[in-house]
């Protein structure tokens, strides 16, 4: 197994005393099974990643000490993630693989078929932060409070493109693309990059997927791209891990650098 890794937002430099704190002293004996003399990795996006060993276990804590310095953080793409709660199982499936995938941000929204689960921050923020541990990223997905569709589209930067993963044309049977017919398939809707800013999000719909209005309200927007992702239905956590896949194929950094 990789030397375990802990995202610390407390400032890393050589000799740094850091002291863990509850969650992640629980996470770093249960999990990581660390004891007095073991190292680690630290790291975080200002910081970059260091080598650090443990000097202090307790029932209330851990603490460590930095020695060594192993590699400036790498910048991330700006790729955001939009998606309507589903049930909790889903909901956690989809913020720890979108983890995984590189996304900066994930905004929960309520969209009218959105079945009302209450979403956790906090829960879902470990989640995010001990996926986000294991892939060798620097940073975790910040989660946002859930807030409906209209509201997270308020105030839109219009350089970022909205890839909306649109499941139904109005007509099953119309030509792809248009304005009533399927979405163009997403590989064909990105294409090699978007020109100009690479800042991106991707928006997933509920389980009952999105009304006639609000697949309007979407297609008149002039950042929205609308992109197909086949001719199954899949299932919300599905499809975002699908789209985020492809996304980060053809505009994020699975590209050759
Ligand atoms: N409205 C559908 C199910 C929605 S699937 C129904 O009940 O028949 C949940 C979400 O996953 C959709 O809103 C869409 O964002 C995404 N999705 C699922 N399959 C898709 C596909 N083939 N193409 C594009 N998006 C898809």
């Amino acid at each position: 197994m990789a030397e375990p890794r802990l995202l610390i937002e407390q400032k890393l430099e050589s000799g740094a005393a850091i002291a863990l704190d509850e969650a992640q002293a629980r996470h770093a004996g249960t999990v990581l099974r660390l004891n007095v003399g073991d190292t680690l990795r630290m790291f975080n996006a200002d910081d970059g990643e260091w080598r650090a060993r443990i000097v202090e276990k307790s029932k209330r804590g851990m603490g460590a000490t930095i020695f060594e310095f192993i590699r400036p953080a790498r910048a991330a793409p700006d790729l955001d993630l939009l998606f309507a709660p589903v049930k909790r199982h889903a909901t956690d499936l989809i913020v720890e693989k979108a983890a995984e995938l590189g996304v900066r941000r994930i905004f929960p929204v309520t969209t009218q078929r959105t079945i009302a689960e209450t979403v956790r921050v906090d829960r879902l923020s470990t989640i995010a932060r001990e996926a986000a541990q294991q892939t060798e990223r620097f940073d975790a997905p910040e989660i946002h409070e859930a807030q409906s569709l209209p509201r997270a589209l308020d105030g839109w930067d219009i350089s970022r493109r909205l890839i909306y993963a649109d499941e139904a044309g109005d007509d099953a049977n119309a030509p792809w693309g248009g304005d009533t017919g399927r979405a163009l398939p997403i590989a064909e809707a990105l294409g090699s990059g978007p020109e100009g800013s690479r800042s991106m999000a991707l928006l997933i719909g509920p389980e009952g997927g999105f009304t006639m209005e609000e697949r309007r309200m979407l297609r008149s927007l002039p950042y929205v791209v609308p992109v197909s992702l086949g001719p199954r239905i899949l299932r919300a956590e599905t499809a975002a891990i699908a789209a985020l896949s492809v996304i980060q194929a053809l505009w994020g950094d699975w590209r050759r650098a």
